[in-house]
């Protein structure tokens, strides 16, 4: 069922690190051979051996609205026949930038890069130029894009090759990486308090995506913003996930707390290289050619990347029943699968937040890195093969989010609550 793949994959090996060009894709936890994929549409991929799959990936959240939608698509196909790329200033430029502003009204000026890594260690190094500090605060378990400075305790791939220290990140960059654990709020005090003056900022997914779905408990972010208020230091939401997701106004909205900067990607380029970081004027205004942070990029507001994430968020903003719609079926799943789980009498635990959503095989709640790492990993690993052999495609990691997309049918969740239902029968 998977012969091409499997050829496909020993023939990337060849000429590619792993075989692939982003690790989490390899297959590496969960074993087995990655499928490649030739095509996808709405809610649905197709991979090299014609297998169908129904995707709770979405590309790691892009295709909110089901992969190859005709807007975007059409969007992309116009603009590509008046050049890909001028390296000088587009009016489609001042367009996004306006349409961000009014989607999250707390930021004044918005800069676009070309991936969430960028998006974030830019925010970083504005940070730090903005306040003159070196240090910052990053949370156990949550990935902020590969830059030096995050690859301490990170998530998402990391987590999922229990990778602990990066060769090649040095010491004297990663001295300046403070962690704690996510939801402690305590630990977050005490080491403001130890290395008071020092921290640049805090930076922290509002939702995590990157160690499963965690949930942020009641008074945690709202701590951390008094914290950060009482001492100076910047406060950034990265909404490389839960941006356009959560809500049009992201985590933000949702969560009705404010940063002081704010990184995007995913969704901002409904499947295209994008980022942006966008804050107050304030702190934004220390960015080159303004100020003396540098940060540039040949491609960045590329006009077809501009376009595509231009005409997603345009409907996510016109149309803010979606949000209700993936909540919804994100509910619906959740409450399926956790009947399956009850009439199994298996222990288990969902997280949900929105229309993330990740499951573990938990006696106990999962709430941080830790927790979640003491979960039964090698049964999440068999559940993901017993879905990919029956046409789910699941994240390859205990360590992701589930992401849902809006083509999703209900007969789609109905077919994913019956496949856990045979996997635990079996
Ligand atoms: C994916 C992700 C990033 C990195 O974005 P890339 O586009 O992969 O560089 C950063 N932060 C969060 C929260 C992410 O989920």
């Amino acid at each position: 069922m998977y012969q091409n793949s499997k050829q496909l994959f020993e023939r990337a090996q060849q000429s590619i690190p792993g075989g692939v060009n982003s690790p989490v894709r390899a297959f590496k936890s969960v074993g087995g051979t990655p499928v490649f994929i030739k095509s996808a549409k709405g809610a649905y991929l197709y991979d090299a051996d014609g297998n169908q799959y129904i995707d709770y990936i979405a590309s790691w959240g892009p295709m909110i609205l089901g992969h190859a939608y005709e807007p975007v698509v059409r969007a992309i196909q116009e603009k590509a026949a008046l050049s890909t790329s001028f390296g000088a200033p587009t009016e489609l430029e001042i367009e996004m930038a306006e349409l961000i502003k009014t989607m999250a009204p707390n930021i004044d000026l918005v800069r676009m890069v070309s991936s969430g890594t960028e998006a974030c260690m830019s925010a970083l190094r504005l940070a730090r130029g903005f306040t003159g500090r070196n240090k910052f605060i990053k949370f156990e378990g949550c990935y902020h894009g590969h830059a030096d400075a995050f690859l301490v305790k990170a998530g998402s791939g990391m987590a999922t090759l229990s990778i602990q220290t990066v060769p090649g990140v040095t010491a004297g960059v990663s001295n300046d990486t403070l962690t704690c654990a996510y939801n402690d709020l305590q630990a977050v005090q005490q080491l403001a308090q130890q290395h008071k003056g020092e921290i640049a900022a805090i930076i922290i997914e509002p939702v995590v995506g990157n160690m499963g779905c965690i949930i942020p408990e009641p008074g945690f972010l709202e701590g951390l913003r008094k914290i950060c208020d009482e001492e100076g230091i910047v406060f950034i939401f990265d909404e490389v996930m839960t941006g356009f997701r959560l809500a049009a106004g992201g985590a933000q909205a949702k969560l009705q707390i404010n940063a002081d900067l704010v990184t995007y990607g995913k969704v901002i380029g409904a499947g295209l290289p994008v980022g942006a970081f966008g804050g107050k004027r304030e702190i934004m205004q220390h960015i080159a050619p303004l100020g003396n942070v540098y940060q540039a990029g040949t491609l960045s507001g590329n006009p077809i990347a501009m376009i595509a994430g231009y005409t997603l968020l345009n409907e996510l903003k016109a149309n803010p029943a979606i949000y209700e719609e993936l909540e919804a079926k994100t509910t619906y799943l959740a409450d399926g699968l956790e009947k399956v789980f009850i009439q199994h009498n298996i222990a288990y635990c969902i997280n949900r937040f929105g229309s993330m959503i990740s499951i573990h095989f938990s006696d106990h709640h999962i709430t941080d890195f830790e927790s979640a790492s003491r979960a039964d990993i090698g049964r999440f690993n068999k559940l993901f093969h017993f879905m990919l052999d029956n046409g789910v495609y699941l994240p390859p990691s205990a360590y992701e989010s589930w992401f849902l997309n809006n083509a999703l049918t209900y007969a789609d969740l109905d077919k994913t609550i019956d496949l856990l239902h045979q996997f635990l029968s079996q």
